[in-house]
């Protein structure tokens, strides 16, 4: 699979070079921000000078600032500016803020769009920063924003392309290509090596569809040694009709983002290779397409999943909560985590309850949950804690199998939860993220455009670098 990565560079200079010039100014009166979207950007073409006029910079929150950078670098490349340059002063709004990394990380971050199947865009930009000597300390920084922003351009990219191409072999296959180019080792577990485990929820799920089930476990090694790892689970649906419990018109429409856990999780391996970070780091991704044929899965099925637990089928269409306890268990079997968390687009109610804002976060580990809570705030990819009290399980007990894969309809992100939470062993530290409502951008902003937008990764980042 071909990715169009934008280049990107950094340069120092003595005399500034004649490109156009950056000037970010404070409006003063204006009360509103580039939050609310709020930025006046004038290009003075005679004076080759870009003035970005933004909101009061002492109301410039970090997060404020990486959209201020995402938005102009999404500006220059709307415009086709391939030179930037920020002028030599003594007072800007780096001195006064102190927010110079989060400005470049929504710099590096923005000016992503996925418009490969376009013939008429502009498709190679490439974007070079010219800093005055003064900033050369910060190069290390700056590189490695890079290098995660590299991880999201791909993982966004992944995220963005449709059925028809991604599905869980050509997942898998990607996976490969990715790992030999970036340095991370990948095992794909075919339909056979499965059937051969028992596992049975991601199996059963994909069993509709000619692109057969994939479990792909990458892992990234930066310590070399035993420890235990930190394990991630990602759900990737890389299209969920429903099955037999079929979607309605509308609600078909954008599943292929139902694959974006599963993303999140190799754009964190990604990051985790091109950062070396000194981390054992797993990642593991249930890759299936929900499908209707006559070898489809069907309500009423009773399946068996990896763990020997029995799932009765209620809905074909709760099927996420299948392919992870596999991914679960796979984990638990195979490695010790010392912390282990699942990303999944998993429910709609979690829309309803948390919209686009705040992931829903579900653990069985307060010390866990915390660290997860304050890495959210502080990466501004925001969590909000849910309940897993022991009465929810009343509802996914099954009737003729061990549980059923729904409760009903009340306090359905809870039951997506309390489902996933019978397949953890032995009080292993757990965590479900449910990016439902916050994996894709239904607008753009000054991050991403409309579509995949990496959800997770920097959340995780953030939470490895204060381990
Ligand atoms: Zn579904």
């Amino acid at each position: 699979m071909e990715f169009t990565l934008t280049e990107k560079t950094i340069h120092y200079y003595d005399t500034k070079p004649n490109y156009v010039t950056l000037k970010i100014l404070e409006a003063g009166q204006q009360n509103q921000s580039v939050y609310q979207g709020y930025l006046e950007i004038d290009f003075n073409t005679t004076d080759n000078i870009l003035v970005c006029q933004t909101g009061k910079f002492s109301e410039l929150s970090v997060q404020k600032a990486r959209l201020l950078g995402g938005t102009i670098s999404t500006w220059l490349k709307k415009h086709g500016i391939n030179n930037i340059c920020l002028p030599n002063e003594d007072e800007d709004i780096f001195s006064i803020t102190n927010h110079f990394y989060p400005f470049f990380e929504g710099f590096f971050i923005g000016g992503y769009s996925f418009d490969k199947y376009k013939q008429t865009d502009r498709k190679n930009w490439s974007i070079a920063v010219h800093l005055p000597k003064k900033y050369a300390d910060k190069n290390e920084g700056l590189i490695n924003i890079q290098k995660y922003a590299l991880a999201m351009d791909i993982a966004r990219t992944l995220g963005n392309e449709p059925a028809n191409v991604i599905n869980p072999v050509s997942l898998a296959e990607t996976c490969r290509q990715l790992g030999d180019q970036y340095g991370f080792t990948v095992k794909i577990m075919d339909e056979i090596e499965l059937t051969n485990i028992g596992a049975g929820g991601v199996l059963s799920v994909g069993q509709g569809s000619v692109n057969k089930s994939r479990l792909i476990v990458l892992e990234h090694n930066g310590l070399q040694d035993n420890e235990n790892p930190i394990v991630l689970v990602g759900k990737a649906i890389t299209f969920d009709t429903g099955g037999y419990s079929l979607k309605s018109v509308e609600g078909i429409q954008g599943m292929k983002y139902d694959k974006l856990g599963g993303i999140t999780v190799i754009g964190l391996m990604l990051a985790a290779a091109l950062l070396n970070l000194p981390q054992r780091i797993v990642g593991i991704i249930a890759a299936a397409e929900n499908m209707v044929s006559d070898f489809a899965y069907r309500p009423d099925d009773i399946i068996k999943t990896l763990s020997g637990k029995t799932v009765e089928i209620i809905t074909t269409d709760a099927e996420g909560r299948l392919v992870l306890a596999d991914g679960l268990t796979y984990a638990q079997n195979n490695y010790s985590p010392k912390y282990l968390i699942d990303f999944a687009t998993l429910t709609g109610g979690i829309v309803t309850a948390l919209g686009n804002v705040r992931a829903g976060l579900f653990s069985n580990n307060d010390d866990l949950a915390q660290k997860l809570f304050t890495a959210g705030e502080n990466s501004a990819e925001k969590l909000w804690r849910m309940p897993l009290d022991d009465e929810y399980f009343d509802f996914i007990k099954g009737d003729f199998a061990d549980l059923k894969n729904s409760g009903g309809r009340k306090g359905h992100p809870i039951m997506g939860g309390i489902f996933l939470k019978q397949f953890i062993q032995n009080n292993t530290p757990w965590a479900h993220i449910d990016i439902a409502g916050t994996s894709k951008n239904d607008k753009a902003d000054g991050l991403n455009p409309i579509g995949a937008n990496g959800f997770g990764i920097r959340l995780m980042l953030e939470f490895i670098k204060n381990l």
